[in-house]
This record gives structure tokens, C-alpha cells and sequence, in this order.
């Protein structure tokens, strides 16, 4: 398996968890069924729910087939490497706790047969190219959650 950069991220002082205003969702086994993303998420892992009934892989993860609904599940990787199929650049009107990192660049990125909206980090707008190679890169906020953004890799000639 490729190695995941890891980034430890400071949390804003002036937000209290858990509140509403907090968009980390909480994600240990007791306040979430889906806490098995989280988990391998820390282990560098990127993975959802694939339908055992009719096959569907379902993104974001879910507790539930939303084709069949059936509630026979299986976790699949979805990889490390992904491709850049659109992007943006964040200018302004951030979401609180990402104001200080503007700007910053998001885009759909296509892994494992998904398309997946994500921060794009270490990259410049000007930089990105669609169709582009990107890394799974794993953020820790500073109290133990994790969340995924995609690292723009060097692109090979
Ligand atoms: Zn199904």
C-alpha cells in the first residue's frame, strides 16, 4: 500500500465541540454506524459500503442500500490514488474553521469507480490539470478525528 501524508490540523479556540456549527461529523462506534469509515480512515485508508444484495457501491458510506435496501453490507477499499475530473479554487466565503486557508482549491475526484468531492491541497489553481493523478491525504483535527483531502501529485511525463 502507498504511504498517506498525514497532517495534523489546529482546530479554531472559538469552536466548542460538539456544537452546530462543527461539520466533522462525531465518529466513534457509539454515535455513528458508519464509524468503520473513520476507522480505516486512520489506517490510511480510504473505504465504503458495496451492496452484497445488488452489488451498488454506495457513496458516502450508508448503513442502508439506497437502490435494493438492503442492510447486507460489505466495506470495499476505494484505493489511494485518484484522478482529478474537475476543480475550483476557494477565493472567498469559506466555511468557518477554513477562512484562514483561502485560498484554497476543491474538486471531484474520480476513485475506485466514484466521483468524490474533496479538498485539493498542494496545488495552485493555475497548477491543476483535469485528468491529473491525486493522493488520499488523511487530516487529524486536534481532538483525534480524521477526514480525507486529495494531495495533487507530481504528474509523470
Ligand atoms: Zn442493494
Amino acid at each position: 500500500m502507498k504511504k498517506v501524508e498525514f497532517e495534523k490540523l489546529k482546530r479554531p479556540e472559538t469552536i466548542k465541540l460538539p456544537s452546530m456549527l462543527d461539520f466533522y461529523p462525531l465518529e466513534d462506534e457509539k454515535n455513528t454506524r458508519i464509524s468503520p469509515f473513520f476507522s480505516n480512515l486512520k489506517e490510511r485508508r480510504l473505504t465504503t459500503t458495496r451492496c452484497e444484495e445488488c452489488g451498488k457501491v454506495l457513496w458516502p458510506p450508508r448503513i442502508v442500500c439506497s437502490s435494493c435496501f438492503s442492510d447486507d453490507l460489505e466495506w470495499i477499499d476505494l484505493g489511494t490514488e485518484g484522478e482529478l475530473y474537475a476543480f475550483t479554487e476557494m477565493r472567498l466565503g469559506a466555511p468557518l474553521g477554513f477562512v484562514d486557508d483561502v485560498p484554497f482549491c476543491i474538486g471531484i475526484v474520480k476513485i475506485g469507480g466514484l466521483s468524490i468531492s474533496a479538498r485539493i491541497d498542494n496545488a495552485k489553481y493555475e497548477d491543476l490539470k483535469i485528468g491529473q493523478k491525486v493522493q488520499l491525504k488523511v487530516v487529524e483535527l486536534d481532538d483525534g478525528r480524521v477526514f480525507y483531502r486529495f494531495d495533487a501529485a507530481k504528474e509523470t511525463p
